[in-house]
């Protein structure tokens, strides 16, 4: 009998098969290899090998056309459960197999599934034959190192990644995504366009920020700043480095301190980069006595911090070693706790919005099994946060169980252009530091009473965030991120000395513009500004000279006027002050 199936579990069938295939043909090629282990993954399966040589792209065709008329040949997937013994014949010359059946629990059945001329240890389930796959909607994608079981004293085995669709048409939209994805790259485009760049041979994972890079983050920062301002925070600068006496308090040394920097030494104390930005912001808290009627406080810090990530973990700018958190602390009243978490969130919302983000949902995280605080403020906390995002009306999931260990927290995704999900913002309770390091208000009644502390973040990072932004906007940023808004392009020689007026003009109402005075015909500079998407450029011949008309021309390609100089200025005055994503 068919069974119904979600799309969903049809192709996780189809993906799984196609690694038994890819199996199959493998072996068929190297018929001494060593099989692991194949599963089904997003968007398609691997299956791991030990080969007798090292593979090359160029294998992957063979394999390919050997997958192809295995699939063609519709062999059936049959199951069979076999005793612990059948099975240790069945794969006495495969040692992996072996070590997958040791593993095997002793209640649990052994089943075998084959297809053709392979049979897998295997818990299935598969497609009932292969007819199901189609041989026009695969690829194998690439040759990866990978540790047997993932750990690094074993053995290095070879992964080769496909994809699978049930459809030629899946394939092809999946494929051009990538390729979508690929020309987006951050790290690419970062290059492309002269924003930043990492040095391995001066430190992995940290940044250096171009001038081109520099202006855009300039702009954000600026307007980071102004929000903040205008809803109430207050900025502090702290250090970067502190006494281990800090890092004991905050308990970063009993728990941490395998992701920070290693310590420094000086006048016989030990000395710690920050990788977080909170002990500082209490120290401030603690200078001195508080009154409830100084709460709440909201302080704001664009805080470099330091974490020690793992070489092979970094990632561009997503996954650095240094990098610039746009954070802040509120240490609240009880009372004042729900409305400043609904500000908070709001404030969120609105800065995402800002940059373009519309397609945002919400992920709250409650209590874990092992935790600190009291139930009473868990719940209140809790309860504070969902009320806010409901109010807010957002999309959200709850993971139950999912959040630190000192307190609940909200974060929120944004979607990208090509769909993908990030996670940007965060409002996170703290139950642990403010014991550890006792800070208290003193209350109507007099009383000494601890405050909450809520850390968030509303970027995450700036570099991270600027990764981000990169791929969403494909380099091509809104007017008032980009680095260079104006770009006065004269046709000929004579024209030079009325663009270098206008861009003086134009630099005096604070617009990041520019004059190409090259020899370069006008048509590759046109290009050129094309190429480093530049939103406006002012293309500036004899005809313009004499009626001083702006003869705009965007990126894109259009070609608008935008009437005299004056006109031209409030228009685009009106597009960068109200932050407009379109040109
Ligand atoms: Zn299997
Ligand atoms: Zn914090």
């Amino acid at each position: 009998m068919a069974e119904k199936l979600s799309a969903e579990e049809k192709l996780a069938r189809v993906r799984h098969s196609m690694a038994h295939v890819m199996a199959e043909a493998v072996l068929e090629m190297f018929p001494t290899a060593q099989i692991a282990i194949g599963p089904s993954i997003e968007n398609g399966f691997y299956y791991d090998f030990e080969l007798p040589r090292q593979l090359l792209n160029e294998d992957l065709e063979e394999i390919t056309e050997k997958m192809k008329e295995i699939i063609n040949s519709d062999k059936e997937f049959i199951r069979s459960e076999v005793t612990r013994e059948e099975a240790r014949e069945k794969f006495k010359d495969q040692k992996y197999k072996l070590e997958l059946l040791d593993a095997i629990d002793e209640k649990e059945v052994v089943s075998l599934y084959n297809q053709g001329n392979f049979t897998d240890l295997c818990r299935g389930p598969h497609v009932n034959s292969t007819k199901e796959l189609k041989s026009d909607s695969f690829k194998l994608m690439s040759i990866a190192g990978a540790y047997w079981r993932g750990k690094e004293s074993n053995p290095m085995l070879t992964r080769i990644y496909g994809t699978a669709w049930t459809n030629k048409k899946d394939l092809r939209l999946y494929l051009e995504k990538l390729e979508e994805i690929e020309k987006r790259d951050h790290r690419r485009l970062g290059k492309e366009l002269d924003l930043f760049s990492i040095h391995e041979e001066a430190g992995p994972g940290l940044v250096y920020w171009h001038p081109k890079g520099a202006r855009i983050r300039l702009a954000i920062e600026a307007f980071w700043r102004d929000e903040h301002y205008s809803n109430g925070y207050e900025m502090v600068y702290t250090p970067h480095v502190g006494k281990s006496w800090l890092w004991e308090t905050s308990g970063h040394l009993d728990f941490y301190k395998e992701s920070m920097y290693p310590e420094m030494v000086m006048d016989k104390a030990n000395y710690y980069a920050k990788p977080m930005n909170c002990p500082f912001h209490i120290m401030i808290y603690n200078n001195k006595k508080h009154s409830y009627r100084e709460l709440p406080c909201r302080w704001a810090e664009l805080g470099t911090v330091y974490r020690y990530e793992k070489a092979g973990a970094l990632h561009g700018l997503l996954r650095v070693r240094g990098f610039t958190q746009d954070d802040a602390h509120l240490i609240v009243t009880p009372e004042q706790m729900d409305s400043e978490i609904e500000t908070v969130l709001k404030f969120s919302l609105h800065m995402l919005h800002s940059f373009g983000f519309e397609d945002i949902k919400a992920y709250l995280s409650t209590k874990p099994e092992k935790s600190v605080g009291e139930v009473e403020r868990w719940d209140a906390a809790t309860l504070a946060l969902k009320k806010a995002i409901e109010k807010e009306g957002l999309e959200y999931e709850v993971d139950e169980g999912g959040g630190a260990f000192y307190g609940p927290k909200i974060d929120l995704k944004i979607k990208d252009a090509v769909g993908r999900q990030w996670q940007l913002s965060t409002v996170q309770f703290d139950f642990n530091l403010p014991d550890r390091f006792d800070m208290t208000f003193v209350d109507k009644d007099g009383v000494e009473k601890r405050p909450y502390m809520i850390h968030r973040a509303l970027l995450g990072s700036i570099e991270r965030f600027f990764g981000v932004l990169v791929e969403h906007y494909a380099g091509a940023f809104p007017p008032w991120l980009s680095p260079e808004q104006v770009r006065v392009i004269p046709i000929n020689d004579s024209c030079f000395e009325y663009c270098k007026e206008l861009e003086m003009k134009l630099r005096k109402e604070k617009f990041r513009v520019s004059v190409d005075l090259s020899s370069n015909h006008f048509k590759a500079k046109i290009k050129e500004a094309q190429q480093e998407k530049i939103p406006y450029m002012i293309v500036v011949g004899n005809r313009e000279v004499e009626s001083k008309e702006m003869s705009v021309r965007l990126r894109t390609g259009k070609q608008e006027n935008w009437g005299d100089y004056a006109t031209f200025v409030s228009k685009l005055h009106n597009i960068i002050d109200t932050k407009q994503i379109e040109l």
